[in-house]
């Protein structure tokens, strides 16, 4: 099989003046397949350097490339516009290179931190040499033969997002491309990478399935945020608690939320996303918390919610374990958080779970 030269045409002809001359264009699922990169008006050397190795960084990078496989016509649009972003010169995609290169310089440390994000950093260790973005459907992520195919559409949404808001600061694609990746890095090593995977896990019950899932998901989603905030912490030497805790205050109530803004629901959510997004809430909610108070970050895992279908009693497990059970809470808090979640006012979410937690006897673990 060779590279659609259909799609290539398609770019190639609807971009001559906006296309980016230096975006890489690989086909995915083939190591034997030549390279093909579009014509270089930035430089006539026609040699294929690839563009993230480490040879002029001071850090070991990966190599980030975008394949033009199986593009529709929306995606080569939405890609064209957004030329500037898979420049290879561009910041975000230099920092998140630099991010996994850095992780694969550096697993002894992380591991030493924090046995917990090991599955994280043994699939990139073991398993990622090189990241082509491309069409892959739903599927989160896909790693064959060292490289792993990372999803178009879900690049497209958080590039558009920052693109488009006036108040996400330049580094926020660069945390928010590498929280995705280790998020779905992290199902692999849970081994729901698949889709099939995830279809096995509701095929017996899809119930207790959909359960299993939400909370792997939000196990997903904290180790993520956790890795890149030790990971922002050990850039900086020494590794400092405070400064951990500063950073993944940052990393959770910032970019985390803009990945959750980036994402806005085209369905009536079900109880399981709701979970997800609640559990999200309340740490922030905490964590914030924490942070103007100055008193110790005592979250040291995702916070799972439950609640009975009246609405008056709520369960929180942390890190996997039941943390609070069966506490009452007044139901009209938990029904306009609810509300507020659906219509995507996370803001306002955040301040009814603050009326939620208020009600709990919550104490440092
Ligand atoms: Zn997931």
């Amino acid at each position: 099989m060779h590279l659609p030269n259909a799609s290539l045409r398609t770019i190639q002809k609807q971009n001559l003046d906006r296309k980016p001359a230096f975006l890489r264009l690989v086909s995915p699922c083939n190591e034997n397949k030549s390279k093909i990169s579009l014509s270089d008006s930035h430089n006539n050397n026609s040699s294929p350097k690839l563009p993230f190795l480490s040879s002029n960084h001071e850090e070991r990078m990966v190599e980030i490339c975008f394949s033009s496989s199986h593009l529709n016509q929306e995606q080569i649009e939405r890609l064209t516009q957004l030329s500037h972003v898979t420049h290879p010169d561009n910041a975000a995609l230099k920092k998140f290179s630099g991010n996994i290169g850095y992780i694969k310089n550096n697993v002894g440390r992380f591991i030493n931190y924090d046995p917990q994000i090991g599955g994280i950093v043994r699939v990139i260790e073991g398993d990622v040499s090189r990241i082509i973005i491309a069409s892959i459907n739903d599927k989160g992520i896909e790693i064959s033969k060292k490289d792993c195919y990372l999803n178009l559409d879900v690049f497209l949404s958080l590039a558009e997002f920052a693109h488009q808001s006036v108040d996400i600061p330049d580094e926020w694609l660069g945390m928010a491309l590498s929280i995705y990746f280790f998020h779905e890095v992290n199902h692999a090593s849970q081994g729901i990478a698949r889709h099939e995977d995830v279809k096995a896990v509701k095929s017996i019950n899809e119930a207790y399935g959909r359960k299993i899932i939400t909370a792997l998901d939000l196990r997903s989603d904290y180790l993520a945020a956790h890795t890149m905030a030790i990971l922002s912490t050990l850039r900086c030497g020494a590794f400092s608690r405070p400064l951990y805790k500063e950073n993944f205050y940052k990393i959770w109530c910032h970019v985390c939320r803009g990945t959750l803004q980036a994402f806005p629901s085209k369905h009536r959510l079900r109880k399981g996303d709701i979970q997800r997004i609640l559990g999200y809430l309340l740490m922030s909610h905490l964590i914030k918390d924490s942070s103007h108070k100055n008193s110790p970050l005592f979250i040291e895992g995702e916070l799972l919610p439950d609640w009975c279908r009246d609405m008056t009693r709520i369960n929180i497990s942390m890190n996997q374990r039941p943390w609070i059970s069966g506490l009452e809470v007044d139901p009209r808090n938990m029904q306009q958080a609810i509300n507020s979640i659906r219509k995507g006012e996370y803001d306002q979410a955040e301040e009814e779970v603050g009326s939620i937690l208020r009600c709990l006897p919550l104490t440092a673990t």
